[in-house]
C-alpha cells in the first residue's frame, strides 16, 4: 500500500536526519569551544537536543505505525504527538541553559575567533538543509514540527554568519551573547507554539482544519436527513481525525435509504480525513438523551 510506503520513507528520512544532527552537533561542540562563541555553543547545545529529539521521534514514529489492537484499539497514532510533546521539553530544557550561560555574557563580553565562527557558520548551513530536504514529504504533525523547527536553525546559522562577519572587522564581542539569546527566545517560542497544538490533540479539540458548525450543515444537505446533532470531531495524530455524529431521519425512512445516507455522510467525512467515523441514525423525534450535559450542542 502507498501509505504504509509513505510511512516508511518518513522513518528513513528521519533516520537520516538524526545520524546528520548527530554527527553535526558533536563537531559543533568542539568547533564552539575552540572559538569561544556562546552563540555557537548555544547552537551545539541546542543541535544535541536536536538530536535526542530526532532519535526519540525515530523510535515513537517506528510505534505509531504500528496497527491497533485490545488495549490500543485506535493503534499508536497519538505516540507521535507524545514525541512531539517530549521534544518540546527537551528544547525548552537545553534553552533554559543556554539562556543562562549567554546572560552573564552580556555585562562581561568574550572575544570569540570570528574566522572559526564564520567557517563552522558555513558548515551549518549546509547541514542543516540537508537534513530539511530528508525531511521535505513529511505530513504527519511531528514531522512538520521538526522540519520547521530545522528551518529555524538554518536562519540561526545565517545569523552567526553575519555576526561573524561584523567580528572580522570589529570588536563588538558582545555580538555573540546576544545572538545567542536571540536565537534562543525564538526557539522557545516556536517550541511553546508546537507544545500547545500537541496538547490540544491530547485534550480532543477539534481540529483546526474542521469546522463542526460546516459539517453539519454538509451532513444536512443530504436528501432524507432531518438534522444533525451530538457531532464531535478529535484527531489522533493532527492528520487523522474521528467523527461521531447522530443523524436524525423521518419515521418512515425505509433500510436502503438510510444505507444510502451512510454512504454519502462517511463519504464527506473520509474526504476530510476522518478515518473512524461512528453514525448513530435515529428516527423521528426518538429520544437520545446521553446523560452527559456538559458538550456543546443546541
Ligand atoms: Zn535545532
Ligand atoms: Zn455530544
Ligand atoms: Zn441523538
Amino acid at each position: 500500500m502507498s501509505h504504509g510506503h509513505d510511512q516508511q520513507q518518513e522513518q528513513h528520512a528521519i533516520g537520516i536526519a538524526f545520524f546528520l544532527n548527530l554527527f553535526f552537533s558533536i563537531l559543533e561542540i568542539t568547533g564552539g569551544l575552540l572559538t569561544n562563541s556562546i552563540a555557537i555553543i548555544s547552537d551545539a547545545l541546542h543541535d544535541f537536543g536536536d538530536s535526542l529529539a530526532l532519535g526519540l521521534s525515530f523510535i515513537l514514529q517506528k510505534y505509531s505505525n504500528r496497527a491497533g489492537n485490545a488495549k490500543y484499539s485506535y493503534g499508536y497514532r497519538r505516540y507521535s504527538i507524545l514525541a512531539a510533546v517530549i521534544n518540546s521539553i527537551i528544547l525548552l530544557t537545553g534553552s533554559g541553559f543556554i539562556m543562562r550561560a549567554a546572560i552573564p555574557r552580556l555585562l562581561d563580553p568574550v572575544k570569540p575567533h570570528a574566522e572559526g565562527m564564520f567557517l563552522l557558520a558555513i558548515v551549518g548551513i549546509a547541514f542543516n538543509g540537508a537534513a530539511v530536504l530528508q525531511l521535505r514529504r513529511g505530513k504527519t504533525l511531528n514531522i512538520r514540527v521538526v522540519s520547521l523547527h530545522l528551518i529555524e536553525d538554518i536562519l540561526g546559522w545565517v545569523a552567526t554568519l553575519i555576526v561573524s562577519l561584523i567580528l572580522l572587522f570589529t570588536d563588538w564581542y558582545i555580538l555573540d551573547p546576544i545572538l545567542s539569546i536571540a536565537i534562543t527566545v525564538y526557539i522557545i517560542y516556536h517550541v511553546m507554539t508546537n507544545l500547545i497544538q500537541s496538547l490540544r490533540v491530547f485534550l480532543q479539540t477539534v481540529p483546526d482544519n474542521i469546522d463542526t458548525a460546516a459539517l453539519e450543515a454538509k451532513f444536512q444537505r443530504i436528501p432524507k436527513v432531518r438534522s444533525v446533532h451530538h457531532t464531535h470531531v478529535w484527531t489522533l495524530d493532527g492528520v487523522n481525525h474521528v467523527l461521531t455524529t447522530h443523524v436524525v431521519v423521518d419515521q418512515g425512512t425505509s433500510l436502503s435509504e438510510v444505507i444510502a445516507i451512510k454512504s454519502q455522510l462517511k463519504h464527506i467525512a473520509y474526504e476530510m480525513h476522518c478515518e473512524h467515523v461512528t453514525l448513530e441514525i435515529e428516527y423521528g423525534d426518538e429520544d437520545c438523551s446521553m446523560n452527559h450535559e456538559n458538550c456543546e450542542h443546541d
